[in-house]
């Protein structure tokens, strides 16, 4: 199956459904680059739909929001690395069944997809794309003609789902927000003017000044309808949530606010804690941008030594795991940070960056600042290494291309030609956040809270 990095918003109630959607899509464009998606509901109770593949503002001219009218709208914006990039599967997806209109769209990877699709396929379902989200889909058309309404239809559907979702619906007037049992990834609700806001990440509501409520519980139902908005909990709900912890390192803005923890604080602590643990002897402090910048702030105030902006980022570049052939990927690179190279000759340098998945970003830019001149480098690394492939819908290298899966420190030390390296400890990095016992860490200790079913598996390690 895909898997999808992928952000979400909702709204219910606002005059300017579609409008304020796009907005959200907008703020959230970093969780998915691929294809961007709304779909509104107008006051007649029609729904309208448009997607497109890129940008969301490349997708979405100003006829297109005027041709989504009504007051309740969701969106997403996705991004996939295997299988083909199609329409078929970016998202809301909408479809017709007994001519009632059902719209979903989803963030996170379900590990039972396979066997729900075979299962599906047998009694005679037919797909268009590949993406888990169909599969939900048909579950959810099955347990409609199981009979209840449509929350026991939600509440049975997810029940069948093993891994991770969040996940919103639109049927007639009403608007059903879900979080899997484990929580895997955020899934925030707010208001604006009265009207109910949802979205993956709270930089959405700041971008529109909705006001933040809370992080919906993992395994908690939201729903918006006519009759006002409730709450109810999914059965089953583990005694300890499994919050993917590589949202607050890596994934999510640094201004954004998730699983209750502020992520820039999570990323300046992440850094103190790393200068705590090993600090060199160099002339200055420098990140790999943008992501190495939160951190590489708060290791330079932990361990008083001088900040630098020493390597630059080309804003316009994609990020670099997007380019599909290794050899592309290392020229993505180079096109997407460079150094300032005044800054470089002679000196001794700390360079902080949020992770190493492949290694391709670090082998080639230290390289050029070995060309450069600098005479010492030393790497520090928010996070612990990435030994595990992630089945949730975090897309890293297959464990055959993680370095950290395959190499020794040493080795990896040797393989990036650098002086020292130090990848912050497990401890350090739960120490740097609030709710310490309620994350997912299994890309660091392969301790998987939902175990993939073999099929699944396999493809994810195959990719
Ligand atoms: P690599 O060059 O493969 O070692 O990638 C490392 C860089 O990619 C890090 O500096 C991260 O900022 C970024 N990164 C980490 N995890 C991911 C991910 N899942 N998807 C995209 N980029 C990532």
């Amino acid at each position: 199956m895909i898997h999808d990095e992928c952000g979400l918003f909702g709204i219910y109630g606002h005059a300017d459904a579609s409008r304020l959607t796009y907005f959200g899509l907008y703020a959230q464009q970093h969780r998915g680059q691929e294809s961007a998606g709304i779909v509104s509901i107008d006051e007649e109770g029609a729904y309208h739909s448009y997607k497109g593949m890129g940008l969301v503002p490349d997708v979405f001219e100003e006829k297109h929001l005027q041709a989504l009218p009504g007051t309740i709208a969701v969106g997403h914006v996705r991004y996939s690395t295997t299988g083909r990039p199609s329409l078929a599967n970016a998202q809301p997806l909408h479809v017709n069944y007994k001519g009632k209109d059902i719209a979903i769209a989803h963030n996170g990877n379900l590990v039972n997809t396979f066997e729900l699709r075979r299962a599906l396929e047998d009694k005679g379902a037919i797909f268009r794309g590949t993406s888990d989200t169909e599969v939900i889909m048909h579950l959810f058309a099955s347990e409609l003609c199981r009979g209840g309404d449509m929350l026991e239809a939600v509440r049975r559907t997810c029940m069948q789902l093993k891994g991770a979702f969040c996940l919103i619906f639109l049927m007639e007037d009403t608007m059903v927000c879900v979080r899997d049992p484990f929580g895997f990834h955020p899934l925030s609700i707010g208001h604006l003017d009265g009207a109910l806001v949802a979205a993956s990440e709270t930089c959405a509501f700041d971008l529109m000044d909705a006001e933040y409520e809370r992080s919906l519980k993992p395994g908690e139902i939201y729903v918006a309808s006519s009759e006002g908005e409730s709450s109810q909990m999914l059965d089953g709900i583990p005694a300890r949530p499994r919050q993917c912890i590589f949202e607050l390192i890596y994934f999510a803005r640094p201004d954004s606010y998730i699983y209750g923890e502020q992520v820039y604080t999570c990323r300046k602590n992440m850094g103190f804690q790393l200068a705590h643990e090993s600090t060199p002897d160099v002339d200055f402090v420098m990140p790999f941008p943008d992501s190495g910048v939160y951190p590489a702030v708060g290791f330079a105030q932990c361990a008083e030594l001088p900040y630098e902006h020493a390597m630059i980022r080309n804003h316009y570049v994609g990020r670099t795991f997007i380019q599909p052939s290794q050899s592309m990927r290392s020229f993505g690179v180079r096109v997407k940070i460079n150094p300032v190279r005044a800054m470089i000759d002679g000196k001794r340098i700390c360079i902080v960056d949020d992770s190493i998945v492949r290694g391709t970003t670090m082998i080639t830019r230290v390289k050029k600042l070995r060309e450069l001149g600098a005479k010492e480098v030393h790497i520090r690394i928010s996070c612990p290494p990435v030994r595990h492939p992630c089945f949730y819908g975090i897309d890293f290298a297959s464990p055959k291309e993680l370095i950290a899966a395959n190499y020794t420190l040493e080795e990896i030390q040797k393989k990036l030609d650098v002086d020292s390296l130090h990848y912050l400890s497990i401890d350090g990095l739960l120490r740097s956040v609030m709710h310490n016992d309620s994350y997912c860490l299994a890309c660091f200790n392969g301790e998987y809270p939902v175990p993939p079913c073999r099929q699944c598996g396999k493809h994810q390690l195959e990719k």
